[in-house]
């Protein structure tokens, strides 16, 4: 693609392409009425209702599998916790004002994969096991699921293998989740995968393939593989559907939590949103599910490293999938492992392109100081990757795009300070502790 036609047009794309943090506000942001028959026409409420039973079906044998899951009876779900001493290092840190109360979504401790991988990730394995299992004959959806971890079931799934690529923790998800089931399971790794990681996956018996290259050849390479073998199944992390329901159900869940929190979500109480972005999927599909809720009282921003901001080109640029960070002169690596995807998925960037706020790009640096605060102002430790959902309630009044958002969209200062805004903590649990000393320790210009 030219790039150079970009970064000439645009200056928030320039300050983009010279690696600089910025606040990217979406052109194409629409008011979620103009958009809700379209979207209705491409993931409707029934599909991410759908995907939710599903889940709940399964909770059974989750929880046979995964005891760790017994408190949440077999749902894998996160805690929403209020960090009102970070919020105020933040504003100290940073010289920012943050106003209504700042919580953190902890998807960074789901149960099983410890990542918001849990989410897409296990629910896409699943619902290729429930499809195998009853077209199979062997099973009906009467059936306790649990029945689905008893040996003949497993010794059936055990000729069938699942595909991923992964940068890490996609491949943490559907392996570990494939594993229990009986699947063979081979994830795809890109360069910047972390060794810890790759050491966790073969130790649950998944066969890791290991590439020089970045996601994108990764996961085109292990798309090919898979294709080539009619009894395996890709998972694929750049056009899947399913991923994104799995994500999308994120939403309801949320609904409830706040609920019992008593706070409320209307045009005079907004939620305000910041999930950092990989390839898109993760991010999209629980941003998707929380428009469909709250509508125009939910604002979603996105969050990516200066060195990977793929997400942003797809939807600034408009050229979706063929949008690549590398034809804007940026490496594409970068600390946060997890968001390292040089080209984002064209189903997301699209779907989301109407429907998404912005984004605010981060240092790579500022990662582990974010890290740094939150584990010494909670107690609570996140990966890299995750606490680039930081940077967004930080920007959000730092920056004149992003400030002009708020007067153009009722987020004055009588309504922000009534509002709530989350960051969305997307990994972390099953980081080893002696990454986790390291993390606190590393320091980058
Ligand atoms: C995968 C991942 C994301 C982003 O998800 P995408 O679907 O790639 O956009 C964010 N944070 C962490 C820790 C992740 O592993």
């Amino acid at each position: 693609m030219n790039a150079q036609k970009y970064v000439e047009k645009d200056p928030v794309i320039a300050r983009i392409a010279e690696k600089k943090e910025t606040a990217w506000i979406n052109p194409y942001f629409l008011p979620f009425d103009m958009t809700n028959a379209v979207c209705q026409l491409v993931v409707s409420d029934d599909d991410i209702e759908d995907a939710r039973k599903r889940l709940d079906r399964f909770a059974s044998f989750i929880r046979r599998c995964f005891p760790e899951t017994e408190e949440t009876g077999g749902l894998i779900e996160s805690p929403l916790a209020e960090i009102s001493s970070m919020q105020k290092e933040l504003e100290k840190a940073y010289d920012c004002e943050i106003p209504g109360r700042l919580l953190l979504k902890m998807d960074s401790h789901l149960a099983i994969a410890g990542s918001v991988k849990a989410r897409g990730g296990i629910y896409e394995v699943l619902k290729h096991a429930e499809d195998l299992a009853l077209e199979s004959g062997r099973f009906t959806m009467e059936d306790d699921y649990a029945r689905l971890a008893d040996d003949d079931m497993k010794e059936f799934f055990g000729q069938y293998t699942v595909q991923v690529g992964s940068t890490g923790n996609l491949g943490l998800s559907i392996g570990i989740m494939s594993a229990a089931l009986g699947f063979r399971v081979k994830v795809h790794m890109s360069a910047d995968a972390k060794q810890w990681k790759k050491d966790l996956l073969r130790s649950k018996g998944v066969e890791v393939i290991e590439y020089a290259d970045d996601y994108s050849k990764a996961v085109a390479e292990g798309r090919k593989l898979s294709d080539q073998d009619p009894m395996s199944y890709f998972v694929d992390d750049e056009k899947s559907v399913n991923l994104f329901l799995g994500y999308a159900v994120a939403a309801k869940r949320l609904k409830k939590q706040l609920e019992e929190k008593n706070i409320t979500v209307d045009e005079n109480h907004p939620l305000i949103v910041y999930i950092p972005a990989g390839v898109g999927g993760a991010p999209g599909g629980v941003a998707y599910g929380l428009k469909r809720i709250f509508g125009d009282n939910v604002h979603c921003f996105f969050t990516e490293p200066v060195l990977c901001p793929s997400v942003l080109l797809g939807i600034a640029t408009q050229e979706f999938e063929k949008a690549n960070v590398h034809d804007f002169g940026i490496s594409g690596i970068t600390e946060a492992d997890g968001l390292a995807c040089a080209s984002p998925s064209g189903f997301v960037t699209r779907i989301m392109t109407n429907l998404l706020s912005g984004e605010f790009t981060v240092y790579d640096g500022k990662l582990y100081d974010y890290l740094r605060l939150l584990y010494s102002s909670e107690k609570i430790q996140i990966e890299p990757s995750s606490c680039a959902a930081f940077a967004g309630p930080c920007g959000l009044l730092q920056y004149e795009d992003s400030r002009r958002y708020c007067e153009e969209h009722g987020l004055t200062e009588e309504t922000l300070s009534q509002s709530v805004q989350i960051a969305w903590a997307t990994g972390g649990r099953l980081v080893p502790e002696e990454i986790r000393r390291e993390y606190l320790e590393t320091y980058i210009k």
